[in-house]
């Protein structure tokens, strides 16, 4: 048992230094221990990404909605714990659903601001070269997949390249919203926002022309890092 407590432990602290390098781990607050989730900031200036994407557009995107899916995510938590403390759950399933959405828009966000780079392009290298050429046939192919899904999502979503752990799989997800049409256990390791929030203010209604420029700004190293991680 003892060998297994510390097992646990390793893997609790594994998983949390997973969390926090992705900027994600709760804050302690309170003496009940109830965690708050904090806004991470952008991991490079307002105007770095420019032309591509403009300072204007990120600190919207990122200091208004990014930070609006935060503070939803922490107000569905106090809901929960009051329901909880109450006995209440009569809201549970729009709290349920609350949870699912303003969480993984938080999880998404931090790795779309870790997905691109600013400087020149740069193509993914190494392992995860290795595994999209034999996966998708080669890195174009996953190139035109992936920008496909991107600019074909129905309404408000997301493209994600992601690791299947039980196939050792990559895939590319076509996402609704922030929650749906995702994959248990699979670890997303790029994703492109496709809302409109993302690319409105630069490219009004053409969301291929805001596609294309994303995927010229990858940060294929990180991507590269994610999939190391991943398969390890
Ligand atoms: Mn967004």
């Amino acid at each position: 048992m003892v060998r297994e407590t510390s097992r646990r432990e390793v893997l609790g602290s594994l998983a949390l230094g997973v969390l926090a390098a992705a900027g994600l781990v709760p804050r302690r607050v309170g003496a009940a221990g109830a965690a708050a989730y904090e806004l991470p900031p952008l991991p490079y200036a307002y105007n770095a990404l420019e032309p591509t994407l403009s300072e204007q557009l990120l600190r919207v995107h990122h200091d208004r909605h990014h930070a609006g899916y935060v503070n939803g995510l922490n107000k569905t938590l106090a809901a929960l714990e009051k329901a909880r403390d109450a006995g209440d759950f009569s809201a549970i399933r729009t709290l349920s659903r609350n949870l699912a959405f303003h969480a993984s828009g938080h999880i998404l966000h931090n790795l779309y601001w870790q997905s691109m780079r600013p400087g020149r392009e740069v193509q993914p290298r190494g392992a995860l070269r290795q595994a999209l050429e034999r996966q998708f046939g080669s890195v174009d192919k996953f190139k035109a997949h992936f920008a496909a899904a991107a600019k074909t999502v129905e309404g408000s979503g997301w493209a994600a390249l992601v690791h299947e752990p039980l196939g050792n799989r990559l895939l590319v997800l076509q996402v609704q919203n922030h929650q749906n049409l995702a994959i248990w256990g699979s670890v997303p390791l790029l994703v492109c926002d496709v809302w409109e929030h993302a690319y409105y203010l630069r490219y009004a209604n053409n969301r291929g022309a805001y596609v294309d420029a994303f995927c010229k700004i990858i940060d294929w190293e990180a991507v590269g890092k994610r999939y190391a991680a991943a398969t390890r």
